[in-house]
């Protein structure tokens, strides 16, 4: 079933942005390709969220089909040493369904608060892993059929896929390794104090702005350096605590959101020579101002 007119915001982490015009939740890896059929058969565009963690959504909404995975495509069990997930998995149950099997290796992905088919989508990692190093393989889907791709052919690398636009991951496959929930609650445990002492987790954002220009200079220093932390633009905040978050501070739009990191990206050209470039994905006609 499509539906009209369905508002993204609280489908998004930062919770800003307007409406789809068409919105979809499949269940069914049929219902998601029927889907796909019909925005290739009325000529619409196509866009997938996830949880909505790294996204930003035009102000006016986006003028396609937007889809969310739902149903059998957000569960997750374990089979031997492997996890296979819906593409609409949340992490957090990703996670849990490996520590009560006694499986580690995803441990780091308790910082990352997506699905198993966003990961993939942005080759996501924290704490020296990410995403290509646990997955084997993922179903890929777009109007014409599905097909399962082995990870060397998701052109994974940081922050980035191969996938085109269209292209929806369906289910992966997650090798893990033999550990016991013991052991794995205390390495979640770990990471997630480290992460709540350098970051806004109690905020609304939407994640990493932009990746790290290199190993030498982080995004987040950078901006910092700039002068820009605590920088408001309306309901919009460079984060206090991490410069390369923005918080939405009470009422804040994507169009100010957009302006906070057209502000960080002249800075930043002009102090460093480094041109930012965004992490977040965007939805709708959003862009960046050219430098
Ligand atoms: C507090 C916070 C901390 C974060 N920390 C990290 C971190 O440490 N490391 C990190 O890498 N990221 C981090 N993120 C960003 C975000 O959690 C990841 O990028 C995550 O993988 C996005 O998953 P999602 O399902 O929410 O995707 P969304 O944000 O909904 O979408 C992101 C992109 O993936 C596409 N997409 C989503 N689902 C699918 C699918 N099934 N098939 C194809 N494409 C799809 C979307 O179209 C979009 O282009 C953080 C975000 C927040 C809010």
């Amino acid at each position: 079933m499509i539906e009209e007119n369905v508002p993204l915001a609280r489908h998004t982490t930062i919770g800003t942005g307007g409406a789809a015009r068409w919105f979809a939740r499949p269940e069914t890896v049929d219902a998601l390709q029927d889907a796909l059929r019909w925005a290739r058969d009325n000529d619409v565009a196509t866009e997938v969220i996830g949880l909505g963690s790294n996204v930003l959504v035009h102000d006016d909404g986006v003028d396609g089909l937007v889809i969310r995975l739902a149903g059998e495509l957000t569960a997750a069990a374990v089979e031997g040493s492997d996890l296979v997930a819906g593409g609409g998995a949340p992490n957090a149950v990703c996670l849990h369904r490996a520590r009560a099997a006694g499986l580690g290796g995803l441990e780091f992905a308790s910082a990352v608060p997506g699905t198993a088919g966003g990961g993939v989508r942005m080759n996501a990692g924290a704490y020296g892993r990410e995403w290509r190093d646990v997955l084997v393989e993922a179903l890929v889907v777009d109007a014409d059929g599905s097909r399962t791709l082995p990870v060397d052919e998701l052109g994974l690398s940081y922050r980035r896929s191969a996938l085109a636009p269209g292209q929806v991951v369906a289910r992966v496959r997650f090798r893990l390794h033999r550990s016991s929930p013991e052991a794995v609650k205390e390495k979640v445990a770990e990471l997630l104090a480290q992460r709540k002492a350098t970051q806004p987790t109690n905020k609304r954002t939407f994640g990493s702005v932009f990746k790290n220009p290199s190993s030498e200079l982080g995004a987040g220093r950078a901006i910092e350096e700039c002068g820009l932390k605590g920088h408001r633009i309306g309901g919009a905040l460079v984060s206090p605590r991490h410069a390369n978050f923005i918080e939405n501070a009470g009422g804040a739009t994507s169009a100010e959101c957009i302006a906070l990191m057209a502000e960080a990206r002249r800075r930043v050209h002009a102090r460093f020579g480094v041109e930012l470039e965004h992490e977040v994905q965007f939805l709708g006609p959003l862009e960046l101002p050219p430098l």
